[in-house]
């Protein structure tokens, strides 16, 4: 049986972190966990790490980890009794200084802050339910005008949609985080704040350094990368249109155009997109989703998202496993309803490189026309399991690697179910065998048509060079 193809990453938290809940969350549809390191240490995340390793290895499931780098997150400091109430049209000092907030005066984590800002920039605190206007900065601290009021909270957030940030996007605080997330293989890297391709090639140069092929995505949540992001679906191995931050960032209504213009651009490339933040917010608190949330899981995958994320509702809320569920049917529903999502044979350029995507296309166009149960491939690189995607063929997209770590990463793409596989035998004898597998797990049955790509010789592992039409025996 095929299952979804769209794809669910569900972030790991105190809700999710016993091995019943995380079983329970990948029988349920998820494909990738993501490790948020904007919150915990070392030892929680190695400790889920050990537990996914733990779980795939008994289950045989080829389930990704994604390690979600926290990026230059601006925070206000900690604040007496937690919280203090600020009114609309009053002072509010914020210092580098590291004091205990109240009314009128409050810490950031941020020090370049009184710096960057001139008179006139706007700063949200708390996912911008609070609306502060810059009036003077003396380099050391800033005096803002409070325009929406409210109880500003401890250690909560603040976007600075109008000043250009001079912090790096790859923090220290991120480069330590990234070096215990490689020598612990992570398959996939989140880069959070992302503002031009430089941030990605730089990452990229890290995790080659340490002689890694972790591959990345770059969350798009500021205006600078929007307007940068052709530079960086070139530089990325994969997109994330990061709502939560993107939305404080930019005009919460701009951001439905730029989540369709971004899938869309990754779409035509072949590089897998994530929707994420509040898919299924209400689900943090209640056991069944809002009509507008499950519209909007679906709209996703009418988009042409690749994956779709969870948050809070799988780290802390009350039903992750309910939440994978939903967003599991919204899924299913779309893709057993609506052809629109299937049969996308983009143009392609003309280039060298690009002639063997021209044969993995055709042998998609031909899964359509005669109507196949699946498409076989054999990588080395994942190569072909991202150019086979890209295609959104009804086929089932089934990979075959010795490369474990592939098959993990591959886990994030649109469509890609992986199998080990080591043999080295002749031709003939590996595509038999691997028909062979399908069966024994129940994907293909006697007479089902299918098509195998390979490339041959298959020892040269170089990119798809054949293709072979068959029915199964
Ligand atoms: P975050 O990123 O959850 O790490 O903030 C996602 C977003 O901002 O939407
Ligand atoms: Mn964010």
């Amino acid at each position: 049986m095929q299952s979804k193809r769209a794809k669910i990453i569900a972030t790991l938290g105190p809700a999710s972190e016993k091995k019943e809940v995380m079983v329970k969350l990948i029988e349920a549809g998820a494909d990738v966990f993501r490790l948020n390191f904007s919150h915990g240490t070392h030892e929680d995340h190695l400790q889920r790490i050990a537990m996914i390793n733990e779980i795939n290895d008994e289950l045989g499931t080829n389930v990704s980890i994604l390690q979600d780098l926290q990026g230059p997150k601006i925070r206000i400091g900690k604040m007496e009794n937690g919280e203090a109430e600020i009114q609309p049209g009053q002072q509010l000092i914020i210092g580098t200084e590291d004091i205990m907030g109240t009314n009128e005066r409050v810490s950031t984590t941020y020090k370049p802050l009184a710096t960057d800002v001139v008179p006139g920039d706007l700063i949200l605190v708390d996912d911008g339910k609070i609306q502060l206007k810059v009036v003077s900065s003396d380099g050391k601290e800033v005096t803002t005008e409070v325009v929406h009021g409210g109880m500003l909270k401890s250690r909560k957030g603040i976007n600075l949609p109008n000043t250009a940030i001079s912090a790096p996007s790859l923090t220290e605080k991120d480069r330590e985080d990234l070096e215990f997330g490689l020598e612990h293989d992570v398959q996939w890297v989140a880069l959070s704040f992302v503002r031009n391709a430089k941030d990605i090639t730089e990452l990229r140069d890290i995790i080659k350094s340490k002689g890694k092929t972790t591959k990345i995505i770059a969350k798009i949540e500021k205006p600078e990368a929007v307007a940068e992001i052709d530079g960086i679906i070139e530089a990325t191995d994969a997109i994330m249109v990061a709502r939560g931050d993107l939305g404080v960032e930019v005009l919460m209504e701009d951001v439905p155009m730029i989540q369709k213009r971004i899938v869309s651009k990754c779409n035509k490339l072949g590089k897998p997109v994530i929707i994420a933040t509040q898919m299924l917010e209400s689900m943090i608190e209640n056991p069944r989703p809002t009509r507008a949330e499950a519209n909007d899981v679906a709209n996703s995958i009418l988009d042409g998202a690749d994956t779709v994320m969870l948050s809070a509702e799988s780290a802390s809320g009350s039903f992750p496993v309910e939440s994978v569920q939903a967003m599991a049917k919204c899924i299913m529903s779309i893709e057993d309803s609506c052809s629109v999502v299937f049969n996308k044979f983009w143009e392609d350029n003309q280039s060298e490189t690009a002639k063997n995507d021209m044969l993995v296309k055709s042998a998609c166009q031909l899964s359509k026309s005669v109507g196949a149960k699946a498409i076989i491939g054999m990588t080395k690189s994942g190569y072909t399991a991202f150019s086979l995607a890209k295609n959104r063929p009804e086929a089932g997209i089934f990979i075959f690697t010795s490369d474990r770590q592939l098959l993990k990463t591959m886990n994030l793409v649109w469509g890609v179910t992986g199998f080990y596989y080591e043999e080295q035998k002749p031709i003939d004898e590996t595509f038999d065998e691997v028909v062979n597998i399908l069966k024994a797990k129940g994907l293909m049955e006697s007479g089902d048509v299918y098509i195998h790509t390979a490339s041959m010789p298959l020892h040269w592992q170089a990119h798809t060079n054949m293709m072979k039409l068959d029915v199964v025996k």
